[in-house]
């Protein structure tokens, strides 16, 4: 592998333009953008390679949830006529082969520095630039620093004592190991029933000696519908593209999936039904298209919800398993939408067992396996499917520091705040891509990553055109960003779940919704916006010496004021 590795083990300080710190979507976009902008970059990523989701989730059955053409990058026309799609919605191994043909395609890897942890970032006020650490003794100052982590890189163990004494071999889900995993004739345990813990289950069920699912809240998932794509039909993508790019930015979702302006109740309960029936034939999150206030009105929200239920107990042969297997208690959609190819069935092949955890708790790990209640199950391998520290883990696992020696941890104490998902009050020239208050997991990962770049590289092209040195939101924008987040989230369902979306999933955590509910058009519009009204909710500091500028611009030359 090509790595820039040219000041990995030396501690004196590398003087950057930008430091990128994150090689997924994000930071590959990131590191492509102020790469071509002529800008002086160095990117840094914690794998052996790019891919950050997908190069840490190998496990088996992984799989993107977003048709394969949406979930691509846009900002490159040679790679999207070059590079083409097997499948609808792409498997793991492929999208691993997409990430390492971009890498390739646009030399991406001589700009990254693999297999090293950023260990602190500081703003050195005097200095305007930020000062990054690595673990392995590298130093860069950067006048600009994009923390381009993600939303779902920090894997979390779940909350039971004792895995310590666990004697069998424990696989995390997302620290899936490179080498092949044989299953044939284990005892395989899976705790864990989101959207990897589904794709897990389905996927090595079939080959386990036996399967225990220990399943604590059921997951609502739908049919994928996968299928192979035909080389006409790839030919017409390929004529579209330009099209199929603009409708996803124009849309709530980042993507080209239908969306409908049909309020459930408008229409009678037989054309309900039969809508219904057809968004689950065709797949995908066609379910969730199917009708506009399905996120909003709670009663026609579980008119679906028993819908889905009422398959479930089609598909799955065992009452009891099946009573199971339906959840209750939150709105559908409110956790995310999971899709899958033969789950519910998985659990009709003898040797695959549910353990329902809501009536027979897990107390222990037991040297040999799991206690619950009801007694001890005995294994030989257990898989973690257990979640992230989603949104703001990856950000608050190293120090970073900003303006008056604040850093994310004490910012965030209460819960995550930031201007637009992309900015920090009280941290200058800090940009996140697709961070909290975002749309972040409610939208195409990939369009809201460009989109943020995008608006990075336009604020930096603004503070040079104007002499600026640093920039970060004034207080009060940030706070009225917030005020907007919490109202729109307030007419969603989103919150009645408890979930990674609102920190639920992790103790002690502050608890509510920091998703901009809007859609990414509307999120993306007031990206803009905050753009062309000159930069008004923001504040800036300007370089002491003359630039370009006229005399009255030196006149005006004071740090930290309100354009
Ligand atoms: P998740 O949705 O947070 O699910 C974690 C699971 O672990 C839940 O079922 C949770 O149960 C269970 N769990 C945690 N602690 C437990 C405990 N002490 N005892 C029993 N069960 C416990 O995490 P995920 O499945 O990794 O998915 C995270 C996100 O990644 C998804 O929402 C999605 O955005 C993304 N993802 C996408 C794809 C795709 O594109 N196809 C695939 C995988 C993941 P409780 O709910 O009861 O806490």
């Amino acid at each position: 592998m090509n790595q820039s590795n040219s000041s990995s083990e030396n501690s004196s300080p590398i003087r950057l333009d930008v430091v990128v710190v994150g090689g997924g979507f994000g930071g590959m976009c990131a590191t492509y953008k102020f790469r071509e902008m002529g800008l002086k970059i160095q990117s840094i990523e914690a794998g052996g390679d790019l891919g950050g989701v997908w190069y840490w989730n190998r496990y088996p059955g992984a799989r993107v949830d977003l048709p394969s053409i949406d979930y691509s990058f846009s900002f490159s026309p040679e790679v999207e006529q070059e590079w083409t799609w097997s499948e609808q919605f792409a498997a793991q191994p492929e999208l691993l082969r997409y990430i390492d043909f971009v890498a390739n395609r646009l030399e991406l890897r001589k700009h990254y520095q693999f297999n090293t942890r950023v260990t602190s970032a500081s703003w050195d006020e005097e200095r305007k630039l930020w000062v990054v650490k690595t673990d392995r003794g590298a130093v860069f100052e950067a006048t600009y620093c994009i923390m381009a982590t993600g939303p779902l890189s920090v894997p979390r163990d779940p909350d039971i004592p004792g895995l310590e004494r666990f004697k069998g071999r424990i696989i995390r889900a997302g620290r899936w190991p490179h080498e092949p995993v044989s299953f044939t004739g284990l005892r395989v345990g899976v705790i864990g029933t989101g959207s990897t813990g589904i794709q897990i289950v389905q996927d090595v069920g079939p080959q386990a000696g036996e399967l225990f699912v220990f399943q604590r809240t059921p997951s609502f998932t739908m049919p994928m519908r996968n299928e192979n794509l035909t080389p006409e039909y790839v030919a017409e993508v390929k004529r579209n593209y330009a099209g199929i790019r603009n409708s996803a930015r124009n849309s709530a979702v980042g993507g080209t999936r239908p969306q409908s302006t049909r309020a459930f109740f408008s229409v009678t309960p037989n054309q309900r039904q039969v809508l219904l029936e057809d968004a689950w034939k065709q797949g995908g999150l066609s379910m969730l298209g199917t009708f506009s206030d399905l996120l909003q009105n709670a009663e026609a929200n579980e008119h679906v919800a028993e819908f889905v239920r009422g398959k479930i107990g089609e598909m799955v042969k065992d009452p009891r398993t099946a009573e199971a297997l339906k959840p209750r208690g939150y709105p559908i959609f409110a956790r995310r939408p999971c899709l899958d190819s033969s789950y519910y069935e998985t659990y009709n092949l003898p040797h695959v067992h549910l353990i329902d955890c809501i009536n027979d708790k897990i107390i222990e790990f037991t040297e040999k396996g799991i206690r619950t209640e009801s007694g001890e199950t005995e294994l030989d391998l257990l898989i973690l499917a257990t979640g992230y520290d989603g949104l703001t883990g990856a950000l608050k696992a190293f120090d970073v520091t900003g303006r008056d020696g604040r850093t994310i941890n004490d910012k965030w104490s209460d819960g995550a705040r930031s201007h637009l998902g992309i900015m920090l009050e009280g941290f200058p020239n800090l940009f996140m891509t697709t961070g909290p208050t975002g749309p972040a997991a409610l939208a195409n990962i990939i369009r809201i990553s460009e989109h943020d770049v995008d608006w990075i590289a336009t604020a930096m092209q603004y503070m040079d055109a104007h002499h600026l040195t640093a920039m970060e939101p004034t207080p009060e924008a940030e706070q009225e960003w917030m005020d907007l987040v919490y109202e729109l989230s307030q007419r969603t369902l989103l919150s009645k779940a408890k979930t990674w979306y609102v920190g639920a999933n992790v103790a002690g955590k502050p608890q509510g919704l920091t998703l901009f509910t809007g859609g990414f058009a509307k999120y993306a519009e007031l990206c803009a916006l905050a753009t062309k009204d000159g930069y008004r909710s923001f504040q800036f500091s300007h370089r002491a010496e003359a630039g370009a500028l006229g005399t009255e611009a030196k006149m005006a030359a004071v740090d930290a004021i309100a354009l």
